[in-house]
């Protein structure tokens, strides 16, 4: 089951369940829309894979599948750099 998590990792900002800007790759590193347009171009900035919209999870299934509480942030990642 993906993981929800609940901030970006850039810039910290809440990215609740219902969130429609929130971005995600393929390994779950989460951010938000402003951060992977502006900062990211679309690509995380941890395993270098695309960033694409998270899927939002129907209400009624969150009570069996809570979305995550582990918030993530590393904004040195987030300069826009690999190295
Ligand atoms: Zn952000
Ligand atoms: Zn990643």
């Amino acid at each position: 089951v993906l993981k929800l998590r609940p901030s970006c990792e850039c810039c910290d900002t809440d990215l609740p369940p219902e969130a429609e800007n929130a971005v995600i790759c393929s390994f779950e590193c989460t951010f938000c829309l402003s951060c992977s347009q502006g900062k990211l171009f679309g690509i995380c900035p941890n395993c270098g894979g695309e960033l694409v919209r998270r899927p939002r999870r129907p209400a009624s299934k969150l009570s069996k599948f809570p979305a995550s509480t582990e918030r993530v942030h590393k904004p040195q990642g987030c300069g826009g750099t690999f190295a």
